[in-house]
Protein backbone atom coordinates (compact mmCIF):
# COMPACT_ATOMS: atom_id res chain seq x y z
CA UNK A 1 0.00 0.00 0.00
CA UNK A 2 1.66 3.46 -0.90
CA UNK A 3 1.29 6.43 0.82
CA UNK A 4 -1.38 8.39 -1.16
CA UNK A 5 -3.88 6.11 -1.21
CA UNK A 6 -7.25 8.05 0.45
CA UNK A 7 -7.47 6.27 3.99
CA UNK A 8 -9.23 7.25 6.08
CA UNK A 9 -8.55 6.23 9.74
CA UNK A 10 -10.97 8.41 12.47
CA UNK A 11 -14.72 8.57 12.21
CA UNK A 12 -17.54 8.33 14.54
CA UNK A 13 -20.99 6.13 14.12
CA UNK A 14 -23.85 6.31 15.84
CA UNK A 15 -22.92 3.41 18.37
CA UNK A 16 -20.57 6.31 19.51
CA UNK A 17 -21.06 10.10 19.01
CA UNK A 18 -21.43 9.95 15.43
CA UNK A 19 -25.40 10.71 13.96
CA UNK A 20 -24.99 7.83 10.93
CA UNK A 21 -24.99 4.00 11.16
CA UNK A 22 -22.18 2.01 10.57
CA UNK A 23 -23.42 0.92 7.13
CA UNK A 24 -24.18 3.96 6.34
CA UNK A 25 -20.78 5.34 6.84
CA UNK A 26 -19.60 2.67 4.66
CA UNK A 27 -21.94 3.83 1.83
CA UNK A 28 -20.09 6.80 2.37
CA UNK A 29 -16.96 6.56 2.39
CA UNK A 30 -17.05 4.47 -0.45
CA UNK A 31 -18.89 6.98 -2.50
CA UNK A 32 -16.03 9.61 -1.16
CA UNK A 33 -13.20 7.49 -2.58
CA UNK A 34 -11.68 6.39 0.06
CA UNK A 35 -9.52 3.75 0.15
CA UNK A 36 -8.95 2.33 3.16
CA UNK A 37 -11.27 2.84 6.42
CA UNK A 38 -11.55 2.16 9.99
CA UNK A 39 -14.70 3.37 11.71
CA UNK A 40 -13.10 4.23 15.00
CA UNK A 41 -15.74 4.71 17.88
CA UNK A 42 -15.21 5.87 21.51
CA UNK A 43 -14.16 3.15 24.00
CA UNK A 44 -16.94 0.68 21.84
CA UNK A 45 -16.14 -1.93 19.42
CA UNK A 46 -19.58 -3.21 18.80
CA UNK A 47 -19.59 -1.16 15.47
CA UNK A 48 -16.85 -3.21 13.94
CA UNK A 49 -18.37 -6.16 12.55
CA UNK A 50 -21.17 -4.27 11.03
CA UNK A 51 -18.31 -1.49 9.49
CA UNK A 52 -16.53 -4.19 8.30
CA UNK A 53 -19.34 -6.40 6.95
CA UNK A 54 -20.34 -2.73 5.43
CA UNK A 55 -16.92 -2.31 3.86
CA UNK A 56 -16.39 -5.18 2.60
CA UNK A 57 -19.49 -5.92 0.81
CA UNK A 58 -18.71 -2.25 -0.87
CA UNK A 59 -15.28 -3.52 -1.88
CA UNK A 60 -13.82 -1.06 0.37
CA UNK A 61 -10.67 -2.24 2.35
CA UNK A 62 -11.42 -2.02 6.24
CA UNK A 63 -9.35 -1.55 9.56
CA UNK A 64 -10.89 -2.48 13.02
CA UNK A 65 -10.43 0.99 14.77
CA UNK A 66 -11.02 2.31 18.35
CA UNK A 67 -10.84 5.91 19.74
CA UNK A 68 -9.79 5.57 23.64
CA UNK A 69 -9.61 8.52 26.02
CA UNK A 70 -6.98 8.82 28.35
CA UNK A 71 -5.41 10.88 30.86
CA UNK A 72 -2.19 12.96 30.41
CA UNK A 73 -0.68 15.96 32.80
CA UNK A 74 -4.40 16.52 33.68
CA UNK A 75 -5.44 16.92 30.24
CA UNK A 76 -7.60 14.21 28.20
CA UNK A 77 -5.77 12.73 25.62
CA UNK A 78 -7.14 11.07 22.38
CA UNK A 79 -5.46 7.57 20.77
CA UNK A 80 -6.52 5.68 18.16
CA UNK A 81 -6.19 2.18 17.94
CA UNK A 82 -6.25 0.24 14.56
CA UNK A 83 -5.52 -3.26 13.54
CA UNK A 84 -6.39 -4.89 16.52
CA UNK A 85 -8.44 -8.22 16.99
CA UNK A 86 -12.13 -7.01 17.63
CA UNK A 87 -13.21 -10.03 18.71
CA UNK A 88 -10.59 -10.00 21.52
CA UNK A 89 -11.88 -10.62 25.14
CA UNK A 90 -9.21 -8.72 26.94
CA UNK A 91 -10.06 -6.23 24.66
CA UNK A 92 -13.58 -5.83 25.26
CA UNK A 93 -13.28 -6.31 29.12
CA UNK A 94 -11.02 -3.55 29.28
CA UNK A 95 -13.46 -0.97 27.02
CA UNK A 96 -15.93 -2.28 29.08
CA UNK A 97 -14.35 -1.02 32.68
CA UNK A 98 -13.32 2.12 30.79
CA UNK A 99 -16.98 2.87 29.47
CA UNK A 100 -18.24 1.84 32.77
CA UNK A 101 -17.04 5.14 34.74
CA UNK A 102 -19.01 7.41 31.96
CA UNK A 103 -22.63 7.45 33.94
CA UNK A 104 -21.05 8.67 37.04
CA UNK A 105 -18.78 10.87 34.94
CA UNK A 106 -21.93 11.71 33.52
CA UNK A 107 -23.90 12.76 36.33
CA UNK A 108 -20.66 14.63 37.69
CA UNK A 109 -20.85 16.94 34.33
CA UNK A 110 -24.70 17.72 35.42
CA UNK A 111 -23.79 18.35 38.57
CA UNK A 112 -21.37 20.78 37.66
CA UNK A 113 -24.00 22.21 34.50
CA UNK A 114 -26.09 22.47 37.71
CA UNK A 115 -23.88 24.79 39.45
CA UNK A 116 -23.88 27.53 36.68
CA UNK A 117 -27.14 27.20 36.55
CA UNK A 118 -27.85 24.57 33.71
CA UNK A 119 -30.35 22.25 35.26
CA UNK A 120 -31.69 18.68 34.06
CA UNK A 121 -28.94 18.16 31.44
CA UNK A 122 -28.41 14.82 32.30
CA UNK A 123 -32.18 13.75 30.89
CA UNK A 124 -31.12 16.49 28.18
CA UNK A 125 -28.23 14.24 27.60
CA UNK A 126 -29.83 11.10 27.11
CA UNK A 127 -32.07 12.46 24.46
CA UNK A 128 -29.44 12.09 21.86
CA UNK A 129 -27.86 8.65 23.45
CA UNK A 130 -28.39 5.73 21.06
CA UNK A 131 -26.32 3.17 23.86
CA UNK A 132 -27.22 4.62 26.88
CA UNK A 133 -24.24 2.97 28.35
CA UNK A 134 -21.66 5.47 25.93
CA UNK A 135 -23.34 9.01 27.46
CA UNK A 136 -20.74 11.58 26.98
CA UNK A 137 -19.49 14.97 26.63
CA UNK A 138 -20.99 15.26 23.31
CA UNK A 139 -24.28 14.07 23.68
CA UNK A 140 -24.42 16.79 26.51
CA UNK A 141 -22.86 19.51 24.19
CA UNK A 142 -25.69 18.84 21.69
CA UNK A 143 -28.17 19.17 24.18
CA UNK A 144 -26.85 22.23 25.14
CA UNK A 145 -27.07 23.79 21.60
CA UNK A 146 -30.39 22.29 21.04
CA UNK A 147 -31.57 23.79 24.31
CA UNK A 148 -30.08 27.33 23.22
CA UNK A 149 -27.86 27.23 26.18
CA UNK A 150 -24.40 27.59 23.65
CA UNK A 151 -24.44 28.05 20.03
CA UNK A 152 -21.96 25.28 18.76
CA UNK A 153 -20.91 22.59 20.15
CA UNK A 154 -17.10 23.27 20.38
CA UNK A 155 -18.25 26.21 22.87
CA UNK A 156 -19.57 23.37 25.05
CA UNK A 157 -16.53 21.91 25.24
CA UNK A 158 -14.57 25.23 26.09
CA UNK A 159 -16.88 26.04 28.55
CA UNK A 160 -18.26 23.11 30.44
CA UNK A 161 -17.23 19.79 30.01
CA UNK A 162 -14.50 17.47 30.75
CA UNK A 163 -13.63 14.33 30.75
CA UNK A 164 -10.70 11.61 31.40
CA UNK A 165 -10.09 8.03 32.41
CA UNK A 166 -6.82 5.82 32.29
CA UNK A 167 -6.34 4.12 28.66
CA UNK A 168 -4.37 2.60 26.64
CA UNK A 169 -2.69 3.43 23.26
CA UNK A 170 -1.43 3.06 19.65
CA UNK A 171 -1.99 6.15 17.46
CA UNK A 172 -1.95 10.27 19.11
CA UNK A 173 -5.41 11.43 17.95
CA UNK A 174 -5.07 15.28 16.76
CA UNK A 175 -2.17 16.19 18.58
CA UNK A 176 -3.19 20.08 17.66
CA UNK A 177 -6.17 19.89 19.29
CA UNK A 178 -4.35 20.09 23.01
CA UNK A 179 -3.52 22.77 25.30
CA UNK A 180 -0.30 21.63 26.25
CA UNK A 181 2.86 24.02 26.86
CA UNK A 182 5.67 23.18 24.90
CA UNK A 183 7.37 20.81 27.49
CA UNK A 184 4.45 19.50 28.16
CA UNK A 185 3.62 18.47 25.06
CA UNK A 186 7.43 16.75 24.07
CA UNK A 187 6.91 14.76 27.44
CA UNK A 188 3.43 13.48 26.07
CA UNK A 189 5.19 12.42 22.89
CA UNK A 190 7.88 10.85 24.84
CA UNK A 191 5.92 8.64 27.08
CA UNK A 192 3.54 7.34 24.72
CA UNK A 193 6.54 6.23 22.70
CA UNK A 194 7.76 4.65 26.24
CA UNK A 195 4.31 2.86 26.20
CA UNK A 196 4.92 1.40 22.77
CA UNK A 197 2.95 3.69 21.14
CA UNK A 198 4.18 3.79 17.37
CA UNK A 199 2.29 6.54 15.59
CA UNK A 200 0.35 10.04 15.32
CA UNK A 201 -2.69 11.83 13.34
CA UNK A 202 -1.14 13.85 10.90
CA UNK A 203 -3.70 14.58 8.73
CA UNK A 204 -7.03 15.38 10.23
CA UNK A 205 -9.82 17.66 10.20
CA UNK A 206 -8.70 18.99 13.68
CA UNK A 207 -5.46 19.65 12.01
CA UNK A 208 -4.84 23.26 9.84
CA UNK A 209 -1.77 23.97 7.52
CA UNK A 210 0.87 24.78 10.00
CA UNK A 211 -0.50 21.77 12.42
CA UNK A 212 0.27 19.41 9.33
CA UNK A 213 3.72 21.07 9.24
CA UNK A 214 4.52 20.45 12.97
CA UNK A 215 3.73 17.09 13.33
CA UNK A 216 5.34 16.10 10.14
CA UNK A 217 8.33 17.42 12.16
CA UNK A 218 6.74 15.64 15.58
CA UNK A 219 6.59 12.77 13.68
CA UNK A 220 10.24 12.41 11.83
CA UNK A 221 11.62 13.35 15.24
CA UNK A 222 10.30 10.43 17.40
CA UNK A 223 10.17 8.14 14.69
CA UNK A 224 6.32 7.77 14.50
CA UNK A 225 4.43 6.41 11.80
CA UNK A 226 1.83 9.04 10.11
CA UNK A 227 -1.86 8.50 10.15
CA UNK A 228 -4.96 10.53 8.24
CA UNK A 229 -8.40 10.15 9.25
CA UNK A 230 -11.21 12.90 9.09
CA UNK A 231 -12.59 12.72 12.46
CA UNK A 232 -16.68 12.21 10.70
CA UNK A 233 -19.08 12.88 13.17
CA UNK A 234 -22.35 13.91 11.28
CA UNK A 235 -23.45 15.41 8.01
CA UNK A 236 -24.63 18.16 9.89
CA UNK A 237 -21.43 18.75 12.62
CA UNK A 238 -18.34 18.14 10.70
CA UNK A 239 -16.56 20.13 8.49
CA UNK A 240 -14.60 17.72 7.49
CA UNK A 241 -16.28 14.66 5.57
CA UNK A 242 -14.96 11.42 5.26
CA UNK A 243 -12.03 11.30 2.17
CA UNK A 244 -11.75 14.44 1.74
CA UNK A 245 -8.57 15.56 3.79
CA UNK A 246 -4.89 15.82 1.92
CA UNK A 247 -2.91 13.25 1.17
CA UNK A 248 -0.19 12.55 4.01
CA UNK A 249 3.23 14.45 3.51
CA UNK A 250 5.34 11.88 1.11
CA UNK A 251 8.37 11.81 3.58
CA UNK A 252 6.24 10.38 6.33
CA UNK A 253 5.55 6.35 6.22
CA UNK A 254 1.85 5.79 6.60
CA UNK A 255 1.08 4.03 9.48
CA UNK A 256 -1.13 1.29 7.22
CA UNK A 257 2.49 -0.06 5.65
CA UNK A 258 2.93 -1.28 9.37
CA UNK A 259 -0.86 -2.71 8.92
CA UNK A 260 -1.11 -4.19 5.87
CA UNK A 261 -1.51 -8.17 7.00
CA UNK A 262 -4.64 -6.59 9.57
CA UNK A 263 -6.38 -5.26 6.66
CA UNK A 264 -9.72 -6.65 6.30
CA UNK A 265 -10.68 -6.94 2.02
CA UNK A 266 -13.53 -8.64 0.11
CA UNK A 267 -12.40 -12.28 -0.85
MN1 LIG B 1 -16.46 12.15 19.22
MN1 LIG C 1 -10.89 12.71 19.45
MN1 LIG D 1 -12.78 11.17 17.09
Amino acid sequence: MNSSINADLHCHSAVSDGTLAPEALAARAKANGVELWALTDHDEVSGQQRARDAALSLALPYLNGTEISVTFAGTTVHIVGLGFDADDETLKAGLAATRGGRRERALEMAEGLAKVGIEGAYEGALKFVSNPELISRTHFARHLVESGKCSDTQEVFRRFLVDGKPGYVAVIAHPGRYKFSANEEYALFTEFKAHGGRGVEVVTGSHGAADFIKYTDMALEFDLLASRGSDFHSPEESRIDLGTLPDLPAQLTPVWTALADRVHRAS
